[in-house]
């Protein structure tokens, strides 16, 4: 008789890997190695990890014995050994505009969000390199969720998986118009906290022979992990966006508590010094709008000052409500006016339309349930032993 059904059955992740290792989220050496491992002659294990590497990601392929250019005693000998697995899809939203907001299982029961925003020129899918956040920042939803732990690279990789699986992008050619076009890690976390993992998945993300995306199209958000940040320009080589939102170490103390670690000239120095700097790899510049806070015109005036001589964009991003917040949106005309004295100055200052508000799935919107319970700041801060 099968088991009952109990909510908290329902709450337990599958079994599903029996155990096995994920051919997902491997780098080619580690696939390589692991194939040899399991009995793969070397000389053919360059053009096994080829053939398995275009089943996995160029054809979204996870049945072994979908496999047709591989042996059928191999395709057995891979099923016996590996899976092929990507996280669990536990519910789909889509909101009025298009946008759609993915609810992952992952192992352990831990749940993570991705959200994909279809464009006119592009599509986006912005994914996640932690349940929750270590750090606090004082207008993000995912800053009141205390961090679980590091995404694993398949983990990561995984969410591209999924979210092509549902829109179908599998099998495409060189050339054609991709709905994936671009990546944003701008999701739950702080990808430089979990650097090694995040590096692995974008460099599989960028792999021709694979998900094929341009470094140019992936950009990653950082809190300012200053070490890190010159690291990702070298390791990784994507784009890279940082959430400034303030102008004085005062007020971003408060917005950014990391700022009390690096504090904005650290970070501006920093910035400086990065190694791709040029005026076609601009860095972006995130600034959230929060009324009363950090919108004047001589936080903008003061803004310009800062940057001066950085290639830069400053993408404005209205601030995104979410229950409990302690902020509220600056005006449209107050936006409007802080961009106009950006843009004098030199600077492109896109205003971020704010995208998917209905389903929650708007920047900074972003809380999986995995942590039910609601940590009040003070916790968090005594958490971070600030
Ligand atoms: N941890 C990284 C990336 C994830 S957040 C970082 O902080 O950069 C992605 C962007 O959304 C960041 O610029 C973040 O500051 C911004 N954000 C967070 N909460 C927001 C909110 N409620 N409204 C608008 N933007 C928000
Ligand atoms: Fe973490 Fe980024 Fe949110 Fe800050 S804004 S709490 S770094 S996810």
């Amino acid at each position: 008789m099968p088991a009952p059904i109990t909510p908290e059955f329902l709450t337990v992740p599958r079994a599903r890997s029996g155990g096995l290792p994920n051919l997902v989220g491997m780098t080619r050496e580690s696939m390589r190695a692991a194939l040899i491992a399991a009995g793969t002659l070397e000389k053919q294990a360059n053009m096994r990890v080829g053939q398995v590497w275009g089943w996995i990601y160029q054809k979204g392929v996870s049945d072994f014995d979908a496999m047709t250019n591989l042996a059928k005693d191999y395709r057995a000998l891979l099923a016996d050994r590996f899976i092929v697995e990507r996280p669990e899809l536990v519910t789909k939203q889509v909101s009025a505009d298009g946008t759609r907001k993915y609810l992952l299982r992952i192992n352990g029961g831990h749940e993570v969000e991705t959200v994909y925003i279809p464009e006119e020129d592009r599509g986006t899918l912005c994914i996640s390199s932690q349940v929750g956040c270590t750090l606090t920042c004082s207008f993000c939803h995912t800053g009141t969720q205390k961090l679980v732990r590091n995404l694993s690279v398949a983990e990561i990789v995984g969410q591209i998986l999924v979210a092509r699986d549902d829109l179908g992008e599998w099998g495409i050619a060189p050339g054609d118009k991709r709905l994936i076009s671009n990546i944003v890690l701008m999701g739950m976390g702080e990808p430089l906290y979990n650097f090694d993992n995040v590096r692995d998945a974008m460099l599989i993300a960028m792999d021709p022979e694979g998900i094929s995306l341009s470094r140019r199209r992936i950009t990653l958000s950082t809190s300012g992990v200053v070490p890190e940040i010159t690291r990702a320009g070298q390791e990784i080589g994507c784009m890279i966006a940082i959430s400034l939102h303030a102008t004085t170490d005062a007020v971003r103390d408060q917005l950014v508590p990391i700022n009390k670690r690096w504090n904005i000239e650290t970070l501006l120095a920093a910035l400086r010094a990065y190694p791709r700097l040029t005026n076609s790899e601009r860095i972006t510049f995130e600034y959230v709008m929060l009324e009363g806070i950090n919108d004047s015109k001589e936080d903008a005036h003061r803004l310009v000052d800062l940057i001066r001589g950085i290639p830069a964009k400053i993408n404005l991003i209205p601030f995104n409500e979410w229950p409990g917040a302690p902020y509220k949106r600056s005006s449209g005309n107050r936006i409007h006016a802080f961009g106009d004295i950006v843009n004098a100055a030199g600077y492109a200052s896109p205003v971020r339309k704010p995208r998917g508000e209905d389903i929650m799935a708007a920047c900074g919107q972003l809380k999986s349930e995995t942590e039910r319970g609601r940590k009040t700041r003070a916790e968090i801060a005594a958490e971070a032993g600030q």
